[in-house]
């Protein structure tokens, strides 16, 4: 599986030492403000796991299921799969954790979506940001890593719901794109195509 990347953006030791400062910054923010860290299915679940062991202050977690229909309909167009029950969102200050934040519509939606269910705040952290492609005006107030304008996977990102495991975050050699049914390498992506690479399977 490693032998599908084509470089290397971020080394696992890179990741966890980046994931450590970011910790530091939840603890700092939240002490003394018990909260609930609320984990964007699937992508994020692994930086959530290794985040969330080094936030040592009382906190609950949740989880949300998020999709993007494909082409054909309005772009950015969102369907929640899965929230959390209402008592987990009313006078909850939440962390909305996702892996990746790209167009910033998966976000600014679902933050949208959690006040106005009733949540007391909804603070956002994410794995990776990647400015360039940002649709909406969205800022996340937490990130680990910058990345520039390419197709990553590993630590949690899918290509075809595959290399999730991996414990870098790369890109994959054009062979592997050839070698699906895309049209198009998903490196140079409208948001069609992008959300084509996204698996069918609208289960968490
Ligand atoms: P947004 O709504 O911000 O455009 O997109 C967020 C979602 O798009 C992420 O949670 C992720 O599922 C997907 N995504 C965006 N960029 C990438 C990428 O470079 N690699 C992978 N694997 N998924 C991405
Ligand atoms: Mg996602």
């Amino acid at each position: 599986m490693h032998d599908d990347l084509e470089r290397v953006l971020f080394s696992e030791a890179e990741i966890l030492a980046g994931i450590d400062r970011v910790a530091a910054e939840i603890t700092a923010a939240y002490c003394g403000n018990e909260f609930t860290v609320v984990s964007v299915l699937k992508g994020s679940c692994v930086f959530c796991a290794d985040l969330i062991r080094r936030i040592p202050i009382p906190l609950q977690l949740s989880f949300v299921a998020a999709s993007s229909y494909g082409q054909g309909t309005e772009a950015g167009e969102l369907t929640l799969n899965y929230l959390p029950s209402n008592n987990e969102i009313e006078g909850r200050s939440l962390l909305l954790i996702d892996d990746i934040l790209d167009t910033g519509n998966t976000l600014y939606r679902l933050k949208g979506e959690l006040l106005a269910r009733g949540a007391v705040s909804v603070e956002t952290c994410v794995f990776l940001d990647k400015p360039a492609r940002r649709a909406v005006e969205f800022e996340a107030d937490f990130r680990v890593l910058q990345v520039p304008d390419l197709f990553v996977v590993g630590y949690g990102l899918d290509f075809r719901g595959m290399y999730r495991n991996l414990p870098m975050v790369g890109v994959l050699k054009p062979a592997i794109y050839a070698a699906t049914a895309s049209p198009t390498p998903p490196i140079t992506l409208d948001r069609g195509v992008r959300d084509s690479v996204e698996p069918s399977d609208p289960r968490p």
